[in-house]
């Protein structure tokens, strides 16, 4: 072995893996308005119901074991979503927010020279994910802001290893019917593992959401990723789960941290899974606001994504001062914080959470002054 020229060992310093520089850090939506005396924070999908009275209970019981460390299994939260969805606990492994599984899954299957696909408007992560694991992100172009199977199907290639669908999308709302979501499996080839992303998957109404966990369990390149960090209300205990294939459970359980999630973490989301009552407040709240919050934005003379989640995505003219960050500004001021979604590749949108009764018409409020021109309150 010859050592380095002296200058050269000056020069040298870690570096990090190819790809890992391409990644532009995830930038979270903001949750502050400076000035504004009541805040109004309509930028993450957080739940305005909060968690379950059960889950925050469970999780102060918790905090008498802070010295012990956790069940690196998460039997007891493992068991309490295997008996909420009839599903068989061994299938199911748990993740400090399904954010972590869909790392852990770039990372078990993508490597250098591998591809993995995600759509125009997707979620961000998946983009991060890849490129972390060293593999290449394919970008599939969408239709009307909608998962576009053709599309996805055409940009496969003998590279390809994982596509990331999440239905509903974020930040569109935009939904694909189950019958999309077959007809893109069976075009994929037996070696493309498809991840469905099922963050919002409570809110959805539409009757064939559950058709995604019957393929799932009769695939053996199928997984579904959900979270408890929205409709639960427990984004700040980094609780999320994943259902799939023996072989992909057992390939994640592998690399995963020994104890990924924290005590307070499985008993909380154990106890906000059989919460059924608290769940179904939520999703009747949604189900009122979204239609309302969706007609007003409309007759206020703005375009509106049909969502199916529990936020909306709202168009505006590219006119300076009636722009996406003009709005954006505006409602800052009026202590209104809504999501821009510039990184997303929608410059002119800006995707507002539903929230409590009294956000929501403060959104309102604040969004009809500023399309009327009214000055800066
Ligand atoms: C919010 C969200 C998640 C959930 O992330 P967590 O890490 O579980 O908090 C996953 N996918 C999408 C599309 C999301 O919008």
């Amino acid at each position: 072995m010859t050592a380095p020229a002296p200058r050269d060992a000056a020069l040298a310093r870690p570096t990090p893996r190819p790809g890992v520089l391409a990644i532009e850090a995830y930038v979270p939506g903001k949750s502050g308005a400076p000035g504004a005396h009541k805040v109004h924070k309509l930028s993450s999908n957080e739940t305005p119901l909060g968690p379950s009275p059960a889950a925050v209970a469970a999780m102060r019981e918790a905090a008498g074991s802070l010295a012990l460390y956790p069940d690196g299994s998460a039997t007891q939260l493992r068991a309490a979503i295997a008996r909420k969805f009839g599903l068989d606990p061994d299938r199911i492994v748990c993740g400090a927010g399904s954010d972590e599984l869909l790392s852990l899954l770039a990372y078990a299957y993508v490597g250098p020279g591998d591809e993995g696909i995600f759509t125009e408007h997707g979620f961000l992560v998946y983009r991060i994910a890849i490129l972390a694991a060293g593999g290449a992100p394919v970008v599939a172009p969408e239709c009307d802001l909608t998962t576009d199977v053709d599309a996805i199907l055409a940009a496969v290639t003998p590279r390809t290893r994982i596509v990331f669908v999440a239905n509903p999308n974020n930040p569109t709302g935009t939904y694909l019917p189950f019958a999309e979501v077959r007809r893109l499996h069976a075009g994929l080839p037996a070696n493309v593992l498809l991840v469905l992303d099922g963050a919002y998957a409570e809110y959805v109404r539409a009757n064939d959401y559950s058709a995604g966990l019957d393929l799932v369990l009769g695939s053996e390149n199928v997984v579904m990723t959900r979270t408890f960090s929205k409709i639960h209300g427990l984004a700040a205990l980094r609780i999320g789960w994943m259902v799939g294939p023996a072989p992909v459970v057992d390939a994640l359980n592998r690399i995963r941290g020994p104890f990924n999630l924290s005590a307070a973490g499985i008993a909380a989301g154990a106890a906000a899974i059989a919460d059924e009552a608290h769940v179904a407040a939520s999703v009747a709240h949604n189900a009122a606001w979204l239609p309302r919050l969706t007609e007003a934005v409309t007759g206020l003379g703005l375009r509106v994504t049909p969502s199916v989640g529990n936020f909306i995505l709202v168009h505006f003219p590219e006119e300076p001062g009636r722009d996406a960050g003009a709005a954006d500004a505006f409602l800052t001021r009026r202590g209104v914080i809504t999501r821009r979604v510039a990184s997303y590749g929608l410059p002119n949108a800006l995707r507002v959470t539903v929230g409590s009764g009294e956000a929501n018409e403060a959104f309102l409020a604040a969004l009809g002054d500023f399309q009327r021109g009214q000055a800066h309150a």
